[in-house]
């Protein structure tokens, strides 16, 4: 995944000219460093929009991950189905699956779906949305 790039321009305005500021913002900011982007305040907020956005994305890909996996899980499930029976996927629904699981054991009914949590989410983001708070 290439690396975004922070490219806004400054929403500052000269006094002077009344112009609009020409100069790039801070990264995760929306001010040059001239017109207080250097600040502490700045830059800390900027830090924590940036680390937001990256844990959306995060979020968002890991989601995605979960989508494929139950729809691989599905299709598979369908073709068990459907093979055990002999008859075409089209025609397999939910008690052609409940049957076969009954009689064979397999495929696997809807509880045992991929869950959302049991995507993996990277070390930091897992461990800001896996604490307490989250949890409760
Ligand atoms: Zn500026």
């Amino acid at each position: 995944m290439p690396r975004i790039r922070w490219a806004e321009r400054c929403s500052a305005r000269s006094t002077a000219t009344l112009r609009p500021c020409t100069a790039w913002a801070i990264r995760g900011g929306a001010v040059c460093v001239a017109h207080g982007g250097g600040s502490p305040q700045a830059r800390r907020e900027a830090g924590r929009r940036l680390a937001e956005q990256a844990a959306q994305r995060m979020v968002a890909r890991a989601l995605d991950r979960w989508h494929r996996r139950t729809v691989v899980w599905q299709v598979r499930r369908v073709a068990v189905a459907a093979e055990m029976l002999g008859i075409a996927p089209e025609r397999v629904g939910w008690a052609e699956i409940v049957w076969c699981h009954t009689v064979y054991g397999v495929p696997p009914l809807d509880d045992e779906a991929p869950r959302a949590s049991d995507v993996r989410l990277p070390g930091r983001t897992a461990r800001v949305l896996g604490g307490p708070a989250w949890r409760a």
